[in-house]
């Protein structure tokens, strides 16, 4: 790894080592939150209002996306599932070509641009081309959304764990990156990111490595935004329970003891931006 890169952007306001890279701008790896735009970070919201350019997919959601500024020029890169209006090769190649041009670039990600959302990725790439860049760290829709939801991840008397993990594994796959008898022992809150089209099959696998079928399930559906939609019920009926609402994308899955706090701290009221 090139150190220059490394040292410039550990810090915005280094300058030095800009060897190859002085007329290069530079592009900001930033964390819109789940969706309330009250929950951008004060330096989230500074960089996307002084971007030259703004490259974003829908996860930032609506009031967030009205808010970039009409001077930046506004880029989209539509990722949700099944809907990839650049190819993720394609928005590695847009953010490297505007930096080169000297633009300063915000790629806006939704929830936190390390947490399943390709961002490690995508700072590889600058790396590689020799890309200033940061990270801003954003909300996670892991934590946010059944915050909203009246839902802790952790309680001292539900769940002192809690695990992060993808939902869209293909089960054609031969090597599952999902250790599912491990998981269905697991005695904390589980967090499923992108469950939704393979909901079934992951409370199958839950079920089948020993999980108790009444464990409390919670699908949240838009978290923290106006229309957010919370669904709740057990492993053994979330899936009727999903088809029933045609629960969509964005959604996330809480499994554990801790969704029972839903009853007792309900919803967040929205207020709407
Ligand atoms: N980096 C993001 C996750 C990207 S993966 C983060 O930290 O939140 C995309 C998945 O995130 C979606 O399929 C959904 O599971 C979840 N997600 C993101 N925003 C959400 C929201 N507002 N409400 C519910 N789930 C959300």
């Amino acid at each position: 790894m090139p150190i220059n890169n490394f040292i410039t952007s550990s810090f915005e306001n280094r300058t030095g080592f800009a060897i190859m890279t002085e007329n290069y701008g530079k592009v900001y790896l930033v964390g819109s939150g789940p969706g309330d735009p009250e929950l951008l970070t004060l330096k989230a919201r500074r960089l996307i209002d002084n971007a030259d350019v703004v490259i974003y997919d829908q996860l930032p959601g609506e009031a967030i996306i009205a808010s970039i500024p009409k001077k930046a020029e506004k880029i989209d890169a539509g990722k949700y599932a099944g809907d990839h209006t650049l190819s993720q090769n394609s928005i590695n190649k847009l953010m490297i070509e505007k930096a080169k041009e000297g633009k300063t670039v915000v790629r806006l990600k939704g929830g936190d641009p390390y947490v399943f959302g390709r961002g490690g990725e995508e700072a590889q790439e600058l790396i590689r081309a020799g890309i200033n860049f940061e990270v801003v760290p954003g909300i996670t829709s892991a934590i946010s959304a059944p915050a909203y939801a009246g839902i802790p991840v952790t309680h001292r008397e539900y769940a002192s764990m809690v695990t992060f993990i993808t939902g869209h594994e293909d089960p054609t796959k031969n090597e599952s990156g999902i250790d599912w008898e491990i998981l269905a022992k697991f005695p904390g809150t589980i967090v499923i990111f992108m469950g939704v089209k393979m909901l079934e099959n992951n409370v199958n696998e839950l079920i089948k490595h020993g999980k108790d079928p009444s464990t409390p399930v919670a699908l949240i559906e838009r978290g923290t935004r106006p229309d957010q939609r919370v669904t709740i019920g057990t492993l053994e009926n979330i899936v009727s329970l999903k088809n029933e609402r045609k629960v969509k994308a964005p959604a996330i899955t809480i499994i554990g003891n801790v969704v029972k706090l839903h009853d007792e701290l309900g919803e967040q009221i929205l207020e709407g931006i």
